[in-house]
C-alpha cells in the first residue's frame, strides 16, 4: 500500500511516500479500514521531529486522524461491517486496566494513538479495534472524506477540555489562546454552544475576523495587544472564567494572571515550551484550579459524534492535499497559516491521491 511515512527521527526531510507492506487481516475485535482522507495535527509535527521516549518502527506510517471505508472486519465485530463509511477515534486503550475500567480511556496506562505510538491514517489501510471505528452520521450536505477525517482529534480533546474538565457554562467568559489552531477553534465552539461569553486571541486579524463569525464576542491580536490588560479592563478587572491552554511557556503566565476568582485553566499542551512561571500566591488567593487533559474517553466521543448527527461542530476544513504532496499538507501546518483543518486525500484506485470532489 501507499503510505506517507517516517524512516528516520528529526524532520520533514526523513518523510517519503512509499509503498508499505500492508497491515495484513484485522484480528479479532478489529476492523481494517480503507482510508480515503486523512487529517494533520500538531501531533503528527511533534511526531515528524521526534518526541522524547518514543521508539518507532521505520517505516512510520504517520497520521492520527483519519476516514474511510471498513473493508474487512475481524472475529467478534459487531456494529460495523464492509462497506460501512467511517471515521477513526486516534485513541487506542487497553480496556482492563484501573482508568479504562472506570471509564477514562485517556487516562489508560497503556494509551497509544495511532500515528504516534501505532501505525497511523497516511496510508491507504489501517487495522483498528472496531470500537474506535464510528459510523458517520448521516449529514445533509453529506460529510465530504476530509471533513470527516478532520473531525475526531480537535473535537474530542476540546470537548473534554471544556466540558468535562472545566465545566463551562452559560454566562462564563472563556479566554481562547491562539484560536487558528485545531483545538482552539473546536474549543471556541463548544464554549459558544455552552452559552459562554468567548474572548479569542490569534496573531492573525484576518484569523479573528473568522473567528467573530464563529461566534467570538471579543478579539484580541496578541502580537500587537496587551492580552492580559485588555482582559482586565473587557471584564472590569474581574478576570475571565477559564482560560484553555496549548500554548505554554510563552501565555502560561498571563493565563494565570487573566484568572477571576475561582477561575479554571485547562491545558492540553505546550507548542512553545513546556516550563511556564507559576505565581502561587495568585493559586491559593484566588482559589484558582489549574488542571490537564488529554483526548478524551469513549463516553465523551459518543457525545461528539451525536452532536456532529445533529449539525453541531462540523469541521472545518482549510485546505486539501492529495497524498502524493502530503509533505507540503506538514509544511502549510508548520508554519501555522491554516483556518481549520488541513487535509489529505487518499484514493486507492490511482494511488495517486487525487479525486475529483
Ligand atoms: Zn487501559
Amino acid at each position: 500500500m501507499r503510505a506517507f511515512v517516517l524512516r528516520a527521527a528529526g524532520g520533514l526531510d526523513h518523510t517519503a511516500l512509499v509503498d508499505a507492506p500492508d497491515p495484513g487481516p484485522p484480528g479479532p475485535g478489529q476492523v481494517r479500514v480503507a482510508l480515503r482522507a486523512a487529517a494533520l495535527n500538531q501531533l503528527d509535527l511533534f511526531v515528524v521531529r521526534g518526541l522524547p521516549g518514543s521508539e518507532y518502527r521505520y517505516p512510520h506510517v504517520l497520521g492520527a486522524d483519519g476516514a474511510g471505508v471498513v473493508d474487512a472486519v475481524g472475529d467478534g465485530v459487531t456494529g460495523v461491517g464492509p462497506g460501512d463509511p467511517v471515521m477513526l477515534n486516534p485513541g487506542v486503550s487497553c480496556h482492563a486496566c484501573e482508568f479504562c475500567r472506570a471509564g477514562e480511556h485517556s487516562l489508560c496506562v497503556r494509551y497509544q494513538l495511532l500515528g504516534e505510538h501505532l501505525p497511523g491514517t497516511l496510508a491507504e489501510l489501517v487495522v483498528v479495534p472496531a470500537r474506535n471505528a464510528a459510523p458517520l452520521p448521516p449529514l445533509e450536505p453529506a460529510l465530504s472524506w476530509p471533513e470527516a477525517a478532520a473531525f475526531s482529534l480537535v473535537t474530542l480533546t476540546a470537548w473534554r477540555m471544556v466540558v468535562t474538565r472545566a465545566q463551562v457554562k452559560a454566562g462564563e467568559t472563556v479566554l481562547v489562546w491562539g484560536v487558528g489552531g485545531g483545538v482552539s477553534l473546536a474549543a471556541l465552539r463548544i464554549a459558544k454552544l455552552r452559552g459562554a461569553r468567548v474572548i479569542a486571541t490569534s496573531s492573525s486579524d484576518a484569523k479573528l475576523a473568522a473567528a467573530r463569525t464563529l461566534g467570538a464576542d471579543v478579539t484580541l491580536n496578541h502580537r500587537t495587544q496587551k492580552v492580559a490588560a485588555e482582559v482586565r479592563a473587557l471584564t472590569s478587572k474581574r478576570g475571565v472564567d477559564v482560560v484553555v491552554e496549548n500554548v505554554g511557556r510563552a501565555t502560561w503566565e498571563d493565563s494565570v494572571r487573566v484568572l477571576a476568582k475561582g477561575g479554571r485553566l485547562v491545558t492540553c499542551g505546550a507548542t512553545t515550551g513546556p516550563m511556564g512561571v507559576t505565581d502561587i500566591r495568585r493559586l491559593f488567593w484566588n482559589h484558582l484550579t489549574v488542571m490537564g487533559s488529554t483526548m478524551g474517553n469513549e463516553a465523551e466521543y459518543r457525545e461528539i459524534v451525536r452532536l456532529l448527527g445533529i449539525g453541531e461542530l462540523r469541521p472545518i476544513v482549510d485546505r486539501v492535499y492529495p497524498l502524493a504532496d502530503a509533505r507540503a499538507a506538514f509544511e502549510r501546518l508548520e508554519r501555522g497559516e491554516q483556518w481549520g483543518k488541513i487535509a489529505v486525500e487518499i484514493d486507492r484506485e490511482t494511488g495517486s491521491g487525487k479525486r475529483e470532489t
